[in-house]
């Protein structure tokens, strides 16, 4: 699964490797192959329903290479339906069940509407910053008593409850945020990466903040507003012209 651009996770990973000199290889795994339980970083994208179900049923057919991989100290990322699929169940719009690794102790049911926009989440985490990104989803999460979510929902729906994602000491992050998620919260992918590879020099991130300043001031209604205002105005000199 990889909407809106979700495989760029696995690519800023790889990325962010190569800049500090290491070097890493991303492993595409396609709809009914195998998923190895060699990997270091798994990364779970977001999907549409029906593809997401096609890919429950794939990675119910590798749940113990995963575990295993988990168990040996690996981390994964899961955004959206890949979020969905970690929990327990996804119930689909038209009442079908998916059921989920259950990773993660979630529910997930497709609400009335789709939460479509930006998003902002506060995280508890002294070493992750606010955390921008966008989502695009019906689902609505609920955690079990027991789970730490990702962070606080400031602008946005996340999981519906005012909060986002998930945080589990298994080394597994789950997230509603789409951007990708890693591009736009280069903290975030460092964390992942810290977590299998061990302490690592900081980058110049100066372009990732800029990219973060814009969307975080486009999260901002009043500034949202007179951002998209700027942008008909110029559609419409534009026309006239
Ligand atoms: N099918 C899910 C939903 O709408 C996930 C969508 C997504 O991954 N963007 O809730």
């Amino acid at each position: 699964m990889g909407t809106y651009g979700d495989r760029g996770n696995a690519r800023v990973l790889e990325q962010r490797l190569a800049w500090r000199g290491m070097p890493a290889e991303v492993v595409v795994v396609a709809a009914g192959e195998e998923i190895p339980d060699s990997l270091d970083i798994y990364v779970l994208g977001g999907a549409e329903d029906v593809p997401q179900t096609l890919a429950a049923e794939g990675l119910m057919a590798s749940e113990a290479a995963i575990e295993q991989a988990l168990d040996a100290g690996a981390a994964m990322l899961a955004v959206c339906a890949g979020f969905q699929l970690l929990g327990r169940t996804y119930v689909r719009p038209d009442g079908r069940a998916v059921p989920g690794l259950g990773l993660v102790d979630a529910t997930t049911v497709a609400g009335p509407r789709r939460r479509i926009g930006e998003v902002v989440v506060d995280t508890a985490r002294p070493d992750l910053p606010v955390l921008s990104g966008f989502e695009n989803h019906a689902g609505i999460t609920t955690l079990g008593p027991g789970v730490t979510p990702l962070g606080a929902v400031r602008s946005g729906t996340g999981n519906g409850d005012g909060r986002d994602g998930a945080i589990l000491d298994r080394r597994l992050i789950a997230t509603y945020l789409h951007g990708p998620v890693l591009a736009r919260n280069p903290a975030l992918a460092d964390l992942l990466l810290t977590w299998v590879a061990g302490a690592l020099p900081p980058l110049d991130d100066e372009l990732a903040r800029r990219l973060r300043e814009e969307r975080l001031a486009a999260a901002e209604p009043r500034r949202g507003v007179l951002a998209r205002a700027l942008h008909g105005l110029s559609v419409v000199t534009g026309f006239v012209r």
